[in-house]
């Protein structure tokens, strides 16, 4: 694609924002894995910001194994946020993919966008699954050697994305949008990701369903188009974000 005619990319994260639930938390909460010594540990460091995800999800998730039945059942439980399935619509007509990035469960959430009979362009979560024969298999999708704060490393996958040329339009909730957002040019935030970006300083469109977004972006499509609305960053990055120096 030539960088002087960039194309828009959606990024959404998945749980509290194409998810009405944090399915992760839903699943840790009803299951008691947020109760186990360790979990419980792992959950203080990362409340104090000694930790990143990536060491709560190595305490939290071996938890789930041989208990897919359980998950499978209480996966029945959970909800697209309302305007989702219009708003992948919407990006569907103008040709916009659609990448779901998230630092939860591979296995959820392809469950979940198939019994919905949702259809993206790509998923990128942490390789967190059961195999056929039920067997719990444990990985976390960051490759990037220089930081090994986020189970998934959703900074290095804009940034990645940016540098090959699109217009990012990131939606997300929680921190591990802080950093994913960093290399957007227009974000819609809602809770704790727009809390930040307020705190911030930093330029977002408030959301709490999928029709606030749609609202927006039909009333302004060809601004976005051609990269004119309002609201567009770049190059901001949270200092805590470390790359390979290339
Ligand atoms: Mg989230």
């Amino acid at each position: 694609m030539s960088k002087n005619t960039p194309k828009i990319a959606v990024v959404t994260d998945f749980d509290g924002t194409l998810m009405e639930q944090d399915v992760g938390d839903v699943l840790m909460e009803e299951l008691g894995i947020v109760h186990a010594p360790q979990v419980m540990e792992a959950s203080q460091l990362f409340r104090e910001k000694k930790v990143g995800s990536l060491a709560w999800i190595e305490a939290a998730y071996p938890l789930l194994a041989s208990r897919q039945l359980e998950v499978d059942q209480l996966l029945k439980s959970v909800h697209l946020r309302d305007g989702a399935l219009e708003f992948l619509d919407f990006c569907e007509q103008k040709e916009v993919p659609v990448t779901v990035l998230s630092d939860g469960m591979q296995y959820y959430i392809e469950q979940i966008l198939r019994s919905q009979q949702v259809q993206v362009t790509k998923v990128i979560g942490n390789p967190i699954t059961y195999s056929a024969a039920g067997q719990f298999q444990f990985g976390v999708q960051n490759t990037n050697p220089a930081c090994q704060w986020c189970g998934c490393c959703k900074a290095s996958v804009v940034k990645q994305m940016k540098a090959d040329g699109w217009l990012i339009m990131y939606i997300g909730d929680g921190s591990s949008d802080y950093y994913g957002s960093a290399f957007a040019d227009w974000i819609f935030a809602r809770a704790s990701l727009a809390n930040y970006l307020r705190e911030e300083g930093t330029a977002y469109y408030p959301f709490e369903t999928f029709h606030d977004i749609l609202a927006i972006l039909r009333a302004n499509w060809p601004m976005y188009q051609d990269g004119t609305a309002a609201g567009r960053l770049s190059g901001r990055y949270p200092s805590a974000c470390q790359f390979p120096v290339s």
